[in-house]
């Protein structure tokens, strides 16, 4: 029996205890939506928490947070996820939120293009001749083609020789579909043309496809009433930027944070939670200074990384990568991906959790003067054939004043914009363990547990009375009650033994256990044991619950 990669444990965890299920499972499931189980719920909204407590509701702790270039405030919003339909068109996302993609015509399977490629059989001199062309998708270690078909590119070469009457050497290279496209020509026979993955059947032009979900707004709607779920947060921190600034009393540096779902028509949703069609996204945007912004660049770049570890990702299955200038948005001065090495990942890849960008002043100045697009090193507004701004902006006063320097100018932002799912799988994936350990007879067992930070857990102590009398139960059931009155996540449990029980906890991640046993009826003390180290101390009951609630809340 072939035995399960890490991913298939985890994945297979994720259901057994409660984490993730497919959404609509019971009708198949709908690919790209997840549901959480009540552990799993209780795991995101840990994450969610942890960021917002940490973004803003302590963001500073009254003081220049350590390496920031001064003080500075926070706020949180809550936006609408629908939102006027300009608020795209100039952001940018009508026009260029685009994946491309290729149709089956035959199986009506839908590719994107970045997740095909072809083995090309071509012969060595310059140009190449292309001989024999197979479409294929790469399998998750990076190899695709049978050998089958490899054998049959390489007759290839031999046909080419004998009906040629000549002897060319053939070289077998992978190039992407979208580079193999390049090379068509339109006498290009049928036989080298890219052909369906799955089916081997003709494939449509590759056309673009806009990642937006579209739906009309009102009964009667037509395409002018058509509207899109949001696919970033962020957008409501821009055209907010005047309500924040007009309804606070917030100056120069600030941020708006929001936490929120987000929608993208994924072409190819895949690995487990990563990519799905709906998520959660814990955005930043933080305005400043122009002459500032370099180094609030640097400080939320290192800032953000340190939030990961903090939170228990070690170094090496995180960095931090800077983006080359090739990948820059066309605004962006800067931009910097926070990545964890998932293990459904080839190694030594990374999948993003986090972009941490630099935006310069693009939102601010496109919501108010028009979609902008880089010219001769500038921004400016994008125009039509007749020089009118192809997508108009509101028209509205987006600059600061800043009323010591007597300035007007459109702040710069600095965004940090993390998924809240798939950090949570990071998390999740990072706390997965096994080890052997002893049970009630002295064998070894395996033992799989989730080593959660403590903030993060999704049950934070579980109270057990080690047997089902002498007054047990009811000693074991005071103190749970006086977890859950300090809003403390606590389970009872008096079902099985009680090594089986600590391997429940262990394998949802459960940071401590209680036990409440004969020693405790008599002097007031219980045995609370580390999920971790497995050090068992002694502590009265009226310490119990300040100890745990000490330890996870620590940041
Ligand atoms: P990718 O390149 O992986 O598609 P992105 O660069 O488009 O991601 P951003 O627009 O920077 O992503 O969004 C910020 C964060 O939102 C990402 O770092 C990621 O954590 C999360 N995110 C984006 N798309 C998805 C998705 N389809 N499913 C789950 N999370 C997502």
């Amino acid at each position: 029996m072939a035995t399960e990669s890490r991913m298939e444990k985890i994945v297979s965890l994720c259901k057994r205890r409660g984490f993730v299920f497919q959404s609509s499972e019971i009708y198949g499931g709908l690919n790209g939506f997840w549901d959480y189980g009540p552990l799993g719920a209780e795991l995101k909204r840990n994450v969610r928490d942890a960021w917002y407590h940490d973004m803003v509701t302590r963001h500073d702790d009254l003081g220049v947070p350590a390496g920031a270039p001064s003080s500075f405030q926070m706020v949180g919003i809550e936006s609408s996820l629908i939102m006027h339909p300009q608020v795209w068109k100039c952001s940018g996302h009508f026009d260029l939120f685009c994946d491309k993609m290729v149709d089956c015509k035959a199986c009506k399977s839908r590719f994107r293009f970045d997740h095909v490629s072809v083995a090309v059989m071509q012969t060595r001199e310059t140009p190449p001749v292309v001989l024999a062309a197979e479409t294929y998708i790469p399998d998750d270690s990076g190899g695709g083609l049978s050998a089958t078909k490899t054998k049959k590119m390489e007759q290839s070469v031999f046909q080419h020789n004998r009906a040629k009457g000549t002897s060319v050497e053939g070289e077998l290279v992978t190039v992407s579909l979208d580079n193999y496209y390049k090379r068509l020509t339109d006498s290009t026979p049928a036989d080298l043309k890219p052909k369906c993955p799955s089916c081997g059947g003709e494939l449509t032009a590759p056309r673009d496809f806009n990642l937006m979900f579209k739906t009309t707004l009102g009964a009667l709607g037509g395409e002018d009433d058509a509207a899109f779920l949001r696919p970033e947060t962020a957008q409501g921190m821009f055209v907010n930027f005047k309500n924040v600034l007009d309804s606070t009393r917030l100056k120069l540096p600030f941020g708006i944070a929001q936490v929120g779902k987000s929608f993208r028509n994924e072409i190819t949703p895949r690995n487990f939670t990563f990519r799905s069609r709906e998520f959660e996204q814990m955005e930043m945007e933080f305005f400043c200074r122009p002459d500032q912004s370099r180094a609030w660049y640097q400080y939320w770049r290192d800032r953000r990384f340190s939030w990961y570890t903090r939170l228990g990702i070690v170094s090496d299955s995180l960095r931090m990568r800077d983006h080359a200038s090739d990948e820059l948005s066309h605004y962006s001065v800067g931009t910097a991906d926070i990545e964890y090495a998932f293990p459904f990942l080839d190694k030594g890849e990374y999948g993003e959790l986090e972009g941490v960008a630099h935006r310069g002043d693009f939102d601010l100045r496109s919501h108010a003067e028009g979609k902008l697009v880089r010219k001769d090193g500038s921004l400016v507004v994008e125009t039509d054939a007749d020089g009118k701004p192809k997508h108009r902006g509101s028209g509205k006063d987006l600059q600061y004043f800043d009323d010591q320097t007597r300035e007007r100018f459109y702040p710069h932002v600095i965004e940090p914009a993390a998924g809240a799912d798939r950090t949570t799988l990071a998390f999740l994936c990072e706390a997965y363990h096994e080890d052997q350990q002893p049970d009630e007879k002295g064998e070894m067992q395996e033992r799989v547990y989730l080593s959660f930070h403590p903030r993060l857990a999704p049950v934070k102590v579980a109270i057990f009375p080690l047997i089902k009398k002498e007054g047990m139960p009811e000693k074991a059931a005071g103190i749970y009650r006086e977890f859950k009155e300090a809003g403390i996540a606590a389970q009872f449990d008096q079902q099985a033994a009680i090594g089986r029980r600590y391997r429940r906890q262990d394998e949802i991640g459960t940071p401590y256990c209680i036990t409440v046993d004969g020693d405790t009826m008599k002097d007031d003390t219980v045995t609370l044991r580390d999920r971790d180290s497995l050090k068992q101390e002694r502590l009265p009951i009226k310490e119990v619950v300040e100890y745990v609630r000490h330890r996870v809340t620590k940041w």
